[in-house]
């Protein structure tokens, strides 16, 4: 499968140990098949052992959550803590809370974030967490028990130098605003220990929109590179209804571009005339009720249960739900529709196989771990004003993103041209991220 011998030799090592994490295999394998280039040019990368070290994660921590239910049931979930690589800053990454969740999928979203961390060009390592604790029809008070209990352990473990959360799936602003009050009642500290605040308390500016804006100022870059062309006029097909989806699609609005499809976990919705996203925000942000309640109101739209979006003819596909949520089926679905470009606000929503599949058919693929950046790049901008007891603007906060992204654009590509492979943002994205870090590792010794 690999062309050198060392990242084989590297992979199958990690495959015999780790048989039991293959979306943490895929995210590796995915990484390893794009670096070879640099592996070739850079020996000393073997020589240091940099693969073998760069796959484990620094720590791994694992604790119990005991927390008593609405009806004083005890009830015990599992945290997580995967602090991956800090060698170009303190680790870096959100926390999710889902049923689905667990180890594999926390190492594999822990791995991606120290390259995406390193493509963002500013001081940040790469971790994640979370928890298979499901927000979902629990009770506000539940909720606030539940993150005072996770972080009553995780406190320990963490510091605005040493590790930093912020939010992901199931953790939006009511539940990091929760790990902050328990984190500074324990520790009676006050610090940038987590992103995603509020602005009564530490919270950046265009924090909230970051991913999904960035995403879509990522794509806007590349469609102009790329096409010489933009989101005027296109229909965008996006995924999801949370934190990213929402924000995604707005930016692609404000851009020109006509949103026709949002979704859940339970169906997706499709108005052709255009999503209201005042009614997705009432019904996702306000009520936190279901997608399917859309159509009430809406006489141009349906709603089709159980199925992805990916079946609604678009020229822009911007998956922002989870992992693996464009198979290959959903590949040649959107490759027979005239698809034009997908870009992953997701982490990982695109598997091996959908990803070559639309490469080999000329889609121009946005890999996450650059598309999906802005994110973390404005959760580092709201540590540097932490550290520095400052509030940017609006519109200061929202510049810097716009230059992160375009940036981010260009180092990938120039990373790309440097090994004769064009102007590959896939390819580019996965060595440019590595170089990086593999740059401070080495220069830091056998650490
Ligand atoms: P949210 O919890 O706010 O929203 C997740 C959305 O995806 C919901 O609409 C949810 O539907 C849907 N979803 C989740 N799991 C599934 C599933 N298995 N099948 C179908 N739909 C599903 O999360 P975010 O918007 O924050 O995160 C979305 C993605 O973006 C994740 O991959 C995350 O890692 C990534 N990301 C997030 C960043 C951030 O800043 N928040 C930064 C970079 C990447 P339902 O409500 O029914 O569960």
């Amino acid at each position: 499968m690999f062309q050198t011998e060392y990242a084989q030799r590297v992979f199958d090592a990690l495959e015999s140990r780790s048989s039991h994490e293959p979306e943490f295999l895929q995210a590796v394998r995915e990484v390893l098949l794009s670096i070879e280039p640099v592996l070739t040019k850079h020996p000393e990368i073997e020589r240091n052992a940099i693969l073998e070290r760069i796959i484990e994660p620094d720590r791994q921590i694992k604790f119990r959550v005991s927390w008593v239910d609405d009806a004083g049931k005890v009830q015990v979930n599992r945290g997580y803590r995967f602090e991956f690589n800090s060698a170009i800053g303190p680790y870096k990454g959100g926390l999710r809370f889902h049923s689905s969740v667990n180890a594999s999928i926390l190492k594999f979203l822990g791995f991606e974030q120290v390259f995406k961390n390193s493509l963002t060009g500013l001081w940040m390592g790469g971790g994640k967490g979370g928890s298979d604790f499901d927000p979902h029809g629990r009770s506000e008070a539940e909720v606030m028990r539940f993150c005072q209990a996770f972080m009553t352990e995780l406190y320990r473990h963490i510091g605005p130098d040493t590790d930093v959360p912020a939010g992901d799936i199931g953790v939006g602003g009511r539940e990091v605003a929760y790990l902050f009050g328990q984190y500074r009642r324990l520790t009676n500290q006050f610090n940038g220990v987590i992103t995603g605040k509020g602005l009564a308390f530490g919270g950046s500016l265009v924090r909230t929109e970051a991913t999904g804006y960035g995403l879509c100022y990522y794509t806007q870059e590349v469609l102009r590179l790329a096409m010489n062309d933009s989101f005027d006029g296109k229909t965008v097909a996006v995924s999801g209804s949370g934190n990213v989806a929402i924000f995604a699609a707005e930016k692609a609005s404000q851009l020109g571009g006509k949103v026709v499809t949002m979704s859940d976990s339970s169906g997706y919705i499709h108005d052709p005339d255009g999503i209201d996203l005042n009614l997705i925000k009432e019904i996702k942000l306000n009520r936190r009720a279901r997608i399917a309640e859309y159509i009430a109101s809406r006489p141009s739209a349906s709603f089709v249960e159980g199925h992805k979006v990916w079946e609604v003819k678009c020229d822009i596909a911007l998956p922002c739900a989870t992992q693996n949520e464009i198979d290959q089926a959903d590949a040649t679905m959107l490759i027979a529709a005239g698809c034009k470009i997908v870009a992953e606000g997701a982490n990982m929503p695109t598997t091996p196989e959908a990803i070559d599949a639309l490469r080999a058919a000329e889609v121009v693929f946005c890999p996450g771990k650059a598309s999906n950046a802005g994110g973390v790049a404005v959760s580092g901008l709201e540590m540097a004003q932490d550290s520095a007891r400052l509030a940017w603007t609006f519109d200061e906060v929202d510049a810097k993103l716009q230059t992160i992204m375009k940036n981010i654009v260009a180092s990938t590509i120039a990373a790309s041209n440097r090994y004769g492979l064009g102007n590959d943002l896939f390819l580019g994205a996965n060595i440019a991220g590595f170089e990086r870090v593999v740059e401070a590792m080495l220069a830091q010794g056998v650490i």
